[in-house]
């Protein structure tokens, strides 16, 4: 066995309170495409980010555009052996909290506890009015939407409908942020996962992981901006890499 899975395996061995960390490139072995990737979303179509979504009433029908035409793969993705590698070790209570960047529900689906998961970008499963918080599902915005891009409102206050996303601009969840940076001070392992770790705050987390003295390891296909600071780095696939470990 190589080296660095060896190290990988005695680290996971070795803590007790493990904060797994995760980006979009866990979920691409369920056939969701991460942004950065090549074929991945971003060279498709530029993110609308916050300012524009709120601005502008095309950018809002084209938002919703993209959602339903995303809706197909995303509803019929089911986690991979990446997500069930960590439900494992979650079964086997080393992990105090999963904190994701994802919006897809994919941990939660694969048997994490909603209340483990710390969703630092939202959940696009559901809609939210940016008034009021109220709820709307995603099935009676599709009513509402889809025969002629009427956009759709809150039925309680008027407010603007929104995904229950976190675009580029919008304010971060301060609940959110708050247990993800509590998790990650008092863990002893903190495993970045599929993650190209430039999108701030959240990169932030693994960071302070290190600051709280725990072990940081980062498992991704490609080199990222916080490798300098990580205890161990697997350039590897996730799926093969959590398999493999979580069954030693
Ligand atoms: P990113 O696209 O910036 O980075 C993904 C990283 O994962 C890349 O460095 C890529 O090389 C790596 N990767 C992809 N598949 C891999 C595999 N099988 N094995 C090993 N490495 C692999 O994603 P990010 O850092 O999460 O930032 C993008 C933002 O986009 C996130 O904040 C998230 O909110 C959002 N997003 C979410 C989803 C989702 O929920 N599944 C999908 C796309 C984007
Ligand atoms: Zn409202």
């Amino acid at each position: 066995m190589s080296a660095d899975l060896e190290g990988f395996a005695k680290l996971v061995q070795d803590s007790q309170s493990i904060v797994i960390f995760t980006g979009a490139g866990i979920s691409t072995e369920s056939g969701i495409p991460d942004f950065r990737s090549p074929g991945g979303l971003w060279e498709k179509n530029r993110p609308i980010d916050f300012s524009e979504f709120l601005q502008s009433e095309e950018a809002r029908r084209e938002s919703w555009r993209r959602k339903f035409a995303m809706e197909p793969v995303l509803s019929k993705a089911v986690p991979n052996k990446g997500h069930m590698a960590i439900s494992s070790l979650y079964d086997q209570g080393k992990i105090s909290a999963v904190v994701t960047q994802n919006i897809d529900g994919l941990h939660q689906a694969s048997g994490i506890d909603d209340k483990d998961v710390i969703e630092v970008h939202g959940n696009t499963t559901y809609a939210k009015c940016l008034d009021c918080e109220a709820r709307m599902g995603l099935d009676r915005v599709r009513e509402i939407f889809l025969p002629d891009e009427i956009l759709p409102t809150c039925e309680s206050c008027g407010g603007i409908i929104k995904t229950a996303t976190i675009s580029f601009g919008q304010p971060m969840p301060v609940t959110e942020m708050r247990r993800a940076s509590a998790a990650a001070l008092t863990c002893d392992l903190l495993i970045a996962i599929g993650s190209s770790l430039v999108v701030y705050p959240a990169a932030e987390i693994p960071l302070m992981a290190k600051q709280g003295g725990a072990n940081l390891v980062i498992l991704n296909r490609e080199p990222t901006p916080l490798d300098p600071h990580a205890d161990l780095v697997l350039h590897r696939e996730i799926g093969e890499t959590l398999a493999y470990v979580t069954k030693m």
